[in-house]
């Protein structure tokens, strides 16, 4: 498997993760996930996390990837779901340094979050597309992130999807874990803020939120690692790129679960 293959250019895809209790619920988010890996069909997976902060940019690469059950106090059943995906081949992770860059750190010890493992639970169940997943470096602009998501654009054309797990509103404090609870007006401000920047692909914007809207986007964000993937899958739009959001709601009272396809 190499990057000269000839396949058709895959999407850039935000997905809004939300509560692990999503590997096992049947919702909106799962059926979508469904029929979004059904539609597309990639060579290979680069996944982007808000579960995976580092020093600097490293990748997950292993023959057959790990995973990690890095949440906590959930029902057991969720503990023993398996998803045994590989990894890339060697030839490929050395062909991403050159859209990376040559800092770019190759680990096999870490295994996927479940950023990256819950979702392609419900769009690749059967685990047969290969994956990495690509760490977020600590305390860049968002200018940066953006930059660091365009260095990753040229791979869509070479058949990789590029996946980012996070949520456009994610606020721990305020979540509601009543499955019915009602959406906070704070919450749906902020998510169709960013939803109607999008459509326009006012990326530029979304950028400046908080400085624009600082009071509102620390609501939405008092830590920003789950909005940062969003800004990497902003990054590897193409200009010629419709955005289209296949799965919207609010969960848990606050959790945008608003996903993004750039495609
Ligand atoms: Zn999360």
């Amino acid at each position: 498997m190499n990057f000269e293959m000839n396949t058709a250019t895959m999407p850039s895809l935000f997905i809004g993760h939300g509560s692990p209790m999503n590997l096992i619920e049947e919702n909106q988010l799962s059926k979508t996930l469904n029929i979004l890996g059904q539609q597309f069909n990639p060579k290979a997976i680069l996944a982007v996390s808000a579960h995976w902060l580092d020093r600097g940019p490293v990748v997950q690469n292993a023959l057959e990837q790990k995973i990690i059950y890095d949440f906590y106090g959930f029902p057991e059943k969720l503990y023993q779901i398996q998803y045994a995906a590989r990894g890339w081949s060697e030839e490929m992770v050395h062909d991403l340094k050159g859209f990376c860059g040559s800092s770019l750190q190759v680990t096999n010890r870490r295994g996927l979050d479940h950023g990256v493992w819950a979702v392609l639970h419900h769009m690749y169940p059967k685990a047969d597309v290969p994956v990495v997943q690509l760490s977020i470096p600590h305390k860049l602009s968002k200018n940066e992130y953006f930059e660091l998501g365009r260095s990753l654009r040229g791979l869509r054309q070479k058949g990789i999807l590029i996946l980012g797990s996070g949520n456009i509103v994610h606020n721990l404090k305020a979540i509601n874990w009543k499955s019915d609870a009602p959406a906070d007006s704070w919450a749906i401000e902020f998510d169709e803020k960013v939803a109607d920047l999008l459509v326009y692909k006012k990326f530029e914007q979304v950028l400046d939120l908080e400085k624009t809207s600082n009071a509102l986007y620390l609501k939405a964000h008092p830590t920003d690692e789950h909005f940062i993937p969003l800004i990497y899958c902003m990054g590897a739009a193409f200009d010629s790129d419709s955005v289209t959001f296949p799965i919207e709601f609010i969960q848990n009272g606050s959790v945008s679960m608003r996903s993004v396809l750039f495609s």
